[in-house]
């Protein structure tokens, strides 16, 4: 059976712990899904930049994991559930479950 990776947010931790994996593991054998809920990739140890008026070039996080293999899934995530092994996101697709 092909492993499903699921993994919530994709700030710093979460672009990390996608995309590694994803250069370690073949597509065949592993899926991987990042959960975020805005479609950037957001610098947050650079925000302060925008109190003092500042412009910071946002990257859009489809680019970010392009050619990657990694599925990014743009919803909020409403729940996780160890026990069933899923999550429950909710997003411009409607509410949604993820294995
Ligand atoms: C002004 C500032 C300066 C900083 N400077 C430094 C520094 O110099 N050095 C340093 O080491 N650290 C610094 N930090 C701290 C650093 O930014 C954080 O430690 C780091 O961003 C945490 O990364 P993260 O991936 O865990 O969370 P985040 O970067 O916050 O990413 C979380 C992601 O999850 C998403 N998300 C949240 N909730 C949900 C949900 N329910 N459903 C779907 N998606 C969701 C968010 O949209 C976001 O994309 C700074 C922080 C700030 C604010």
């Amino acid at each position: 059976m092909k492993h499903r990776i699921v993994v919530l947010g994709a700030g710093y931790a979460g672009a990390l712990a996608a995309g590694n994996p994803a250069r370690r593991l073949s597509p065949a054998d592993t899926g991987i899904t990042v959960v975020n809920a805005g479609p950037d990739f957001v610098e947050r140890m650079r925000l302060h930049q925008l109190a003092i008026g500042r412009d910071l070039t946002s990257r859009r996080l489809s680019d970010v994991f392009a050619g990657t293999g990694v599925r990014l899934r743009l919803a909020r995530v409403t729940g996780v559930d160890p026990e069933r092994g899923t999550v429950a996101v909710t997003g411009e697709d409607g509410d949604g479950e993820l294995a």
